[in-house]
């Protein structure tokens, strides 16, 4: 079954240039760039370039060198925010939304990495 990518989304117009961001790193296979509405003080959303609605299509359909490509951004990201566990640092936490019963407000796949303070147990 097809995923339903819609190219309006406002993450595939920050891809197209189309509205500004503020980016934290950039590889030839995703994009970070900070949230517009932190939740913690450290907020960063990493999308991939392709056209993928969701965590479940991306890992389902995108080629492997995407895959590496966005993960590897991640741990950029860890490192160049302060939170990696590799420099000794308390940590973060990465979360992805998916559909409505995970609330996902954009509808294309993006990863959370949230630090800077205790993040507090996991709630459903
Ligand atoms: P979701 O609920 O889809 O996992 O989260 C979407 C996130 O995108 C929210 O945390 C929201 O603050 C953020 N967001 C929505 N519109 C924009 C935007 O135009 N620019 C940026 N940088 N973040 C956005």
């Amino acid at each position: 079954m097809a995923y339903n990518y819609d190219d309006s989304n406002i993450f595939a117009r920050i891809l197209r240039g189309e509205i500004p961001n503020d980016t934290v790193a950039e590889n030839e296979h995703a994009l970070a760039f900070r949230d517009i509405a932190p939740k913690t003080p450290v907020h960063v959303l990493v999308i991939p370039k392709g056209r993928y609605v969701s965590f479940d299509d991306f890992s389902a359909n995108a080629p492997d060198a995407e895959i590496a490509g966005f993960m590897r951004l991640c741990a950029e990201v860890c490192a160049k925010e302060g939170v990696s566990l590799d420099d000794g640092n308390a940590g973060f936490r990465a979360i992805t939304n998916a559909g409505t019963h995970g609330v996902q407000e954009v509808p294309h796949f993006h990863l959370h990495i949230m630090g800077g303070r205790p993040m507090g147990p996991m709630i459903a």
